[in-house]
């Protein structure tokens, strides 16, 4: 027998005129910091990413092509996001957190041929214009272009994006383009080391987009207002704008203007008050952040149904006070650039542990592997997580030795240490890179900062492992106080923390006024360890 179905192809121009037609009444916000909104139909997304499609042809793109873009979470970045890849180019949403070097060698690494970003990065760009030999076009939104002659740049036209799109057609036919071609490159956030490339196909974006429906997932549907502050770079915005052409959600961009809390958690005020979301999505140490701001404008959330929290683990503190004191219902979730991202998701209003990660689902194919390297079975023991399936990378793109190791004979070594129950229940108990070895036992880091986020005076912690000449290495915790502690109380922490046995509470202590982060809001252990060898928690 031969199948008698169709051979029709998942792509991103499918998911694009499906949302402009089906869901064309369906309306994309965008939160400018200034309190100003854009709004736009998903019908006139779809116009308007017709005749960007037809300005990118005219500047010579075509299949296969790489265009950068260097952009916080904007209207325009949901735009290019859709119709890149939908006319069979390859969108690369560029990490503008990331400290300079580490920018210039995530667009050096992909060659593209077309930038599109704002008036700010012009001089930036030109300064370092032999870095990215390939550039031909830099499309500039907002600023005057008329006035911008960027010095000793040769062969490099500078574009206003909305004069490109002036006239140009506002429909068109999508090419059909195979469902395995590339279509989007993210880089990891370089949490553990430089950015690695990873190179999504339409086929594993499509298939992803379809599972952030499910009900034991993210269960969005058209019935929702989607408030997201995952900036498009961090794996596509956890490929929230591809699910929401597919669902015909509302969406709403909150637009993270930097790396600083302050600011995250105002642009998440203001998104809030604006829109009424019934869905928020953002990391916990944003959300925890957030909800300290929002205390007294708590109305601001009555229509506010689940909060999908994913990068870290979710403190239980953090847990715990959702459960107490509010009505939504938290949807905790694991992933990785690498695996597109959602791996697992626990929804708790399906009965889902808040404190797990959640279940895997049919595409994510999962196994343990103890420190011996062979597989575990059943609910017993821990391991390194090992995952596979349609929306997991086979490879780097242009990866390195180093880099190669990840993988293992077909599967993704995910550098996380992990249980999973017999039933899917996955727990992650800490990255590999950050648990603490002391006197030849494991000490999770996670564990440990849960423990000290549990004691009333304590904002945030984050545990790392320093050396020791006896033990190899012990906890040092890095420690915020709510401001109304009592500063003398941080002397007897250790003592309160009676939740976790002696061996392994933190011996070392440090206080700071904010623990620092990285691009994508984790806690940037890196620069503690760092900070560490510099003596500076002596
Ligand atoms: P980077 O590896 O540079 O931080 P990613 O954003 O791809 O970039 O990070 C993926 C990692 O983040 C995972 O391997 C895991 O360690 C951590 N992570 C993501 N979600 C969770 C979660 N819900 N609980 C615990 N750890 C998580």
């Amino acid at each position: 027998l031969r199948s008698t179905m169709m051979a029709s192809p998942l792509n991103i121009a499918r998911i694009l005129s499906h949302g402009a037609s089906r869901n064309h009444a369906s309306v994309v916000t965008e939160v400018h910091p200034d309190d100003t909104q854009n709004r736009a139909t998903f019908a006139e997304v779809g116009h308007r990413c017709a005749a960007l499609s037809a300005a990118l042809e005219k500047l010579g793109i075509g299949e296969g092509d790489a265009v950068g873009m260097m952009l916080s979470n904007r209207f325009e970045s949901f735009e290019l996001m859709l119709a890149v890849p939908a006319m069979g180019a390859v969108i690369h949403p560029i990490n503008v957190q990331l400290s300079q070097s580490m920018i210039l060698a995530t667009i050096g690494a992909i060659d593209e041929s077309v930038l599109v970003t704002g008036p700010g990065a012009l001089e930036y760009l030109a300064r370092h214009h032999k870095r990215f030999p390939a550039l031909r076009h830099v499309i500039l939104i907002g600023g005057d272009v008329e006035d911008v002659e960027p010095e000793g740049w040769e062969g490099v036209s500078v574009h206003s994006y909305e004069q490109l799109l002036d006239g140009m057609p506002s429909h068109r036919e999508w090419p059909d383009i195979d469902e395995n071609a590339p279509a989007v490159v993210c880089h990891t956030s370089g949490t553990t080391g430089m950015p690695k490339s990873v190179v999504y196909s339409h086929r594993a974006i499509y298939l992803h987009a379809m599972s952030m429906g499910a009900a034991d997932g993210m269960a969005i549907t058209a019935r929702d207002t989607v408030l997201s502050m995952v900036p498009l770079f961090h794996v596509m915005g956890w490929g929230i704008p591809y699910a929401t052409m597919m669902f015909g959600n509302d969406l709403v961009l909150a637009r993270s203007t930097s790396a600083e809390t302050g600011s995250q958690t105002a642009a998440l005020e203001r998104g809030v008050s604006a829109t009424q979301p019934t869905v928020i999505a953002c990391t916990p140490v944003h959300f925890a952040a957030f909800l300290r701001a929002i205390d007294e404008h708590r109305d601001f959330l009555d229509n506010l149904d689940r909060v999908i929290l994913g990068g870290s683990s979710v403190p239980t503190a953090l847990s715990d006070k959702i459960s107490a004191d509010y009505d939504f219902h938290l949807i905790h979730a694991w992933g990785m650039t690498e695996t597109g991202p959602l791996g697992t998701a626990s929804n708790t209003l399906h009965g889902g542990h808040p404190m797990s990660q959640g279940r895997f689902n049919a595409q994510m194919f999962a196994r343990v592997i103890d420190l011996s390297g062979t597989p575990l079975r059943g609910q017993t023991g821990f391991g390194e997580l090992e995952v596979a399936g349609p929306y997991v990378t086979g490879s780097y793109f242009n990866a390195d030795p180093e880099q190669d190791k990840s993988f293992d004979d077909g599967w993704f070594r995910t550098g996380d240490i992990a249980h999973v129950t017999d039933d899917g229940y996955l727990t992650i108990i800490d990255r590999l890179a950050d648990a603490i070895l002391s006197g030849g036992e494991w000490i999770s880091s996670v564990e440990l900062e849960n423990a000290v986020m549990e004691l009333p005076e304590v904002a945030e912690a984050a545990c790392i492992g320093v050396p020791d000449s006896y033990w190899g290495q012990r906890p040092l915790c890095v420690v915020t106080m709510h401001p109304w502690a009592d500063p003398a109380t941080a002397e007897g922490l250790y003592a309160e923390l009676t939740s976790v046995p002696e061996w392994k509470r933190p011996d070392h202590w440090a206080f700071l006024a904010e623990i620092p982060r990285t691009s994508v809001g984790k806690f940037d252990k890196r620069t503690l360890r760092r900070w560490y060898a510099q003596g500076r928690f002596e």
